[in-house]
């Protein structure tokens, strides 16, 4: 694996805390053991692809019972939101 920005070749898979804006813009959450890559010239970084994914299951999933920290896991095993299209 190369890094995506600066293609260092020695990267190394790691993990990051990370601060996130919910969907709705009101409040912050954190979300612990993100999958990041580790660039020795650009720092630990998370992917546009994870961060994407984070997005959405942070718009699609209730993770209103996780409370305002909990893993990157726990985001993946959260709940969907069942009733978002029924009126
Ligand atoms: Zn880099």
């Amino acid at each position: 694996m190369t890094c995506p920005w600066c293609e260092n070749p020695n990267v190394q898979e790691s993990v990051k805390d990370c601060y996130w804006i919910m969907p709705d813009g009101k409040r912050a959450v954190q979300i612990k053991d993100v999958p990041a890559i580790a660039c020795p010239s650009c720092g630990l970084f998370v992917t546009e692809a994870t961060s994407q994914n984070i997005d959405d299951r942070l718009y699609w999933n209730d993770v209103t019972a996780l409370g305002p920290a909990f893993t990157y896991e726990e985001l993946l095993k959260a709940p969907r939101l069942k009733n978002w299209f029924l009126k």
